[in-house]
């Protein structure tokens, strides 16, 4: 596997060598064109001057005139009928000419040396340091006739100026490549992180850490990756706690059957006594029953598909006939009961959302005080309905009324430990509400008393 690292270096690196290679052919290309002819015609310009002035001046010395002209930057040759040649300024790589050119230079013409230097992609012709690459002019001095070959001195047009930007160009190329190296290191660490981190994730470590003070794309990523890496955790958590609550629960009244069943084995046991031991192992399995239910309905709600089975039907009418068959409990703790419930229609699931009212209401009796009372309530609010259970019972604090939906939450044990209770009531009904797509609020003073609020769409 390539590493990110190398690949993004590689990336880089390779479009500054692909940018410059286009940039110099461009340039190049511009030279052919541009360039090449304006630089021929100056130095025939320049050649020319040359020539006319020896030909004006039959008293100086050529020699001389052609050294000093070759000392402010020029490379000169100069040959005559006689083949007789001399080179003045720094000396040509390639020396060749052909004769014929010498020839048409002495008989009068001039010639393109530059103009004509052959075209090739990579080698700039106005560097190229070669007799060819020069311009030839007839020059006449002391009634002499000669041919003059002239070009720049490249060497010489060097000077300190274009030293400078040889030397930026470098220091640039150099810096930009040792500036990619190290940001990129920078840009790909967050991501070998991640990797680790995603590591020790799947192998069942949640405790990640990732020191993340970017604020990129890469940052949000480490934000979310950490976020899920809580969440996983705490569904690990209550993973947990749910298997250790549910062995719990099924536990305690298997062992208190069993221990009264042992107790009933015994011939000496009362009348009255096995009656009592009979009643509390009915209601241990009334428990187990009800836990077990509770769990079945849970786990069908959790699967979610599609398990609303939704009609139109009477939510007052349903609250009624469930009043009636709690008529008795009511009256054996001495608890007011009243009501307003109308006949409304409300498109749900009749069967869970009895559920829903089943589990508030025996709430309202269970943490009811004797002597307290209940208020049942529907009403139609536009196109939802509030369902309103309020009670005078022992009521919650801020902070239980936070965890109640929570499953098998039961809020402080020394006053719900004496009822029976499962903790899983109030989740399940805040399931079913939800996937009506309702809400429920609660309303609740410790001591005092608790409203459960609860408002579903019509339809
Ligand atoms: P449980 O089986 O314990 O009743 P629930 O999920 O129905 O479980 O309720 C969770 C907890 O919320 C209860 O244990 C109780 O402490 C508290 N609670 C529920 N309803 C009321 C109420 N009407 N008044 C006071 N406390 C309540």
């Amino acid at each position: 596997m390539k590493s990110l690292y190398v690949k993004f270096v590689v990336i880089t690196i390779g479009i500054m060598v692909f940018s410059s290679i286009l940039a110099f052919i461009v340039s190049n290309a511009y030279y052919q064109q541009n360039l090449k002819p304006q630089n021929d015609q100056k130095i025939t310009k320049i050649a020319h001057s040359i020539a006319r002035y020896t030909a004006d001046h039959p008293g100086t010395d050529l020699n001389e005139y052609l050294g000093n002209i070759s000392d402010i930057g020029y490379q000169i040759y100069l040959v005559d009928h006689s083949g007789e040649e001399s080179f003045f300024g720094s000396p040509f790589r390639d020396k060749s000419l052909s004769a014929s050119t010498k020839e048409s230079v002495l008989n009068g013409n001039d010639y393109h040396g530059i103009l004509h230097f052959p075209q090739k992609t990579f080698v700039t012709g106005f560097f190229a340091n070669e007799l060819k690459n020069t311009i030839g002019v007839p020059l006449t001095h002391n009634g002499a006739n000669y041919a003059l070959f002239v070009r720049p001195d490249i060497k010489f047009l060097f000077n300190e100026m274009h030293l400078l930007f040889g030397w930026m160009l470098l220091i640039t190329i150099i810096l930009s490549i040792v500036i990619v190296l190290i940001s990129t290191k920078y840009l790909v660490k967050p991501i070998s992180k991640l990797t680790t981190a995603t590591k020790s994730l799947s192998n069942g470590d949640f405790n990640v850490e990732l020191e993340i003070t970017r604020h990129d794309e890469l940052g949000e990523l480490s934000h979310s990756f950490l976020r899920m890496a809580r969440r996983l955790e705490q569904m690990e958590d209550m993973r947990k706690e749910f298997i250790s609550n549910i062995s719990h629960d099924i536990q305690s009244p298997l062992s208190n059957i069993r221990a009264y069943t042992n107790l009933l084995e015994n011939k000496s046991v009362s009348e009255e006594e096995s009656g009592h031991y009979f009643s509390i192992i009915n209601g241990e399995i009334r428990r187990l029953s009800t836990l077990t239910k509770q769990l079945l309905i849970l786990a069908s709600l959790d699967r979610n598909e599609d398990i609303l089975k939704k009609r139109r039907y009477n939510v007052g009418q349903q609250i009624k006939e469930l009043l009636r068959n709690y008529q008795w409990l009511v009256n054996e703790k001495n608890i007011m009961l009243s009501y307003t419930l109308p006949d409304v229609e409300i498109n749900g699931d009749p069967s869970l959302l009895n559920t829903v009212w089943d589990n508030l209401l025996t709430n309202a009796i269970k943490y009811n005080q004797s002597g307290g009372s209940i208020d049942i309530s529907v009403e139609e609010k536009g196109e939802m309905i509030e369902i309103t259970f309020q009670d005078t019972g022992i009521g919650l604090s801020k902070t239980e009324m936070e965890r109640i939906f929570d499953r098998f939450y039961r809020a402080d044990t020394s006053r719900t430990r004496t009822t029976e209770g499962t903790g899983l009531g109030l989740s399940i009904v805040w399931t079913v509400v939800k996937l009506h797509e309702g809400q429920i609020k609660v309303n609740s003073k410790d001591h005092e008393g608790s409203a459960f609020i609860i408002e579903l769409p019509k339809n």
